[in-house]
């Protein structure tokens, strides 16, 4: 199958016109044996390489690219098949973005992309996006580091219920134990707050011991749990934050549930600003206005909202529309990969944007490379979640590995 695929690079040196010119030479003549056709364009510091041909060829060739020297912090942009390639023969058509200062309005644009043999591209997604590098798009890269950490010294294990393993009934676990799991600002090296994450017995899943239980009692289950998590961080003394998890349908089926989670603050000393409920969009979207009435409740009584999972359901963009949480957790699968990932990017590019306008705290969910993580941080996201700095543990807290050299305020 005939396969377009366009990446963006950095530069490792600086390329004159002549390098250029002899870069396309060398490309030209490697294209052709590999039956690639393709454009390449350079600013100064940038390259955008568009590569048609068969399938496994382009694939192959983009994988030995990125171990290529002249270059670095290679981003995905588009990768799809086409009915023909667009480029007749099988040169590698060079623009230099350096000359084309001044190049405003679209019409010139088209006349640029003409002369590049570009016209077979018209209207197609790939001269739109050739045209947004030319206009100054996809020029972040993040300089190339080595990741050091600090770690912490270990946190003591909480007491609370370690001693005494909580017996199994039909219902569940008399006493339901958390993994806690720090949210981290990397900038001024705190944690802002610690997830917790229900537990089985045995460290089993969420989903185990949700499951686990009769489905008549899931909702009130899944509430009265949170008297355990409240205790865990109580008895931890954390100095944060402490988010806890409920299906949506906890708030709205238990008439008592924001009374519940008040009266549980009010009995371990936990400050209610200090917690946050964290909710799922799917199920919040179909009971709209009984989830609003208990977010409500929720706010009034001090206590914090986030959007869990945000960009791994449908509905997520309508939900904002319509509620807007004090935070925002974006799903795993939107981050990982990130930094070499230009859908990824340019998604996560615009919530970070709708978030600061509406006033919303991002969190960027499992994160557990360092790319992805310098890549996050320097489109302005502050929090972060993930094995990179901590797995989450039973009954307590892991030491956190903070990247090094970013302790300041
Ligand atoms: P979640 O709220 O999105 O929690 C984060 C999940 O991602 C946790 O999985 C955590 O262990 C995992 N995680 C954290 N960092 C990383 C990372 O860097 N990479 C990867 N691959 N994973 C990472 P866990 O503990 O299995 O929880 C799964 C889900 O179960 C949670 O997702 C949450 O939606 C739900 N859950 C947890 N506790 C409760 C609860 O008390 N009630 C309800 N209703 N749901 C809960
Ligand atoms: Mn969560
Ligand atoms: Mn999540």
């Amino acid at each position: 199958m005939l396969t377009q695929l366009i990446y963006r690079s950095r530069s490792t040196r600086g390329f004159s016109p002549q390098d250029l010119t002899q870069l396309a030479a060398d490309l030209t003549q490697r294209n052709k044996a590999l039956q690639i056709s393709g454009l390449l364009l350079y600013d100064g510091a940038y390259f955008l390489q568009v590569l048609e041909g068969e399938e496994a060829v382009v694939d192959g060739l983009y994988a030995a690219l990125g171990k290529d020297e002249r270059h670095t912090d290679l981003v995905l942009l588009l990768r799809d098949p086409i009915p023909h390639t667009h480029f007749r023969d099988f040169r590698m058509n060079t623009l230099d973005v350096r000359q084309t200062q001044g190049m405003t309005g679209h019409g010139k644009w088209l006349n640029w992309g003409a002369s590049l043999g570009l016209s077979g591209h018209r209207g197609h997604r790939s001269e739109r996006i050739i045209e947004a590098f030319v206009r100054g798009r996809w020029r972040d890269g993040v300089p190339a580091a080595v990741w050091t950490v600090d770690t912490d010294a270990p946190h003591p294990q909480a007491p609370a219920f370690t001693e005494t393993p909580p017996e199994a009934t039909p219902q569940g676990p008399a006493h339901a134990r958390f993994a806690l799991q720090p949210i981290v600002h990397t900038k001024s090296r705190r944690i802002t707050s610690v997830e917790a994450l229900l537990r089985g017995p045995n460290g089993e899943s969420p989903h185990a011991v949700l499951s686990a239980v009769a489905p008549n009692r899931l909702h009130d289950f899944d509430l009265r749990s949170k008297a355990d998590a409240i205790a865990l961080a109580a008895a931890l003394r954390l100095d944060c934050t402490l988010s806890v998890n409920l299906l949506p349908m906890s708030l709205v089926a238990n008439d008592d549930a924001v009374d519940f989670l008040v009266q549980q603050c009010q009995k371990h000393h936990w400050p209610c600003h200090q917690l946050l409920v964290e909710i799922t969009e799917e199920e919040a979207i179909t009971h709209f206005d009984d989830f609003i009435k208990a977010v409500h409740k929720l706010r009034a009584s001090g206590i914090q909202v986030a959007i869990d999972d945000f960009g791994a359901g449908h509905a997520g963009l309508s939900l904002l529309a319509d509620f807007q949480p004090d935070k925002l957790k974006v799903d795993k699968r939107i981050i990982q990969g990130v930094s070499s990932s230009g859908p990824r990017q340019a998604i996560v590019r615009s919530v970070i944007e709708f978030c600061f306008c509406l006033g919303i705290t991002v969190v960027a969910e499992g994160v557990e490379s360092f790319e992805d993580w310098c890549w996050l941080q320097s489109a302005g996201v502050r929090r972060f979640q993930g094995y990179l700095f901590a797995r989450p543990s039973l009954q307590g807290m892991n030491p956190v590995n903070w990247p090094a050299g970013t302790q300041h305020s």
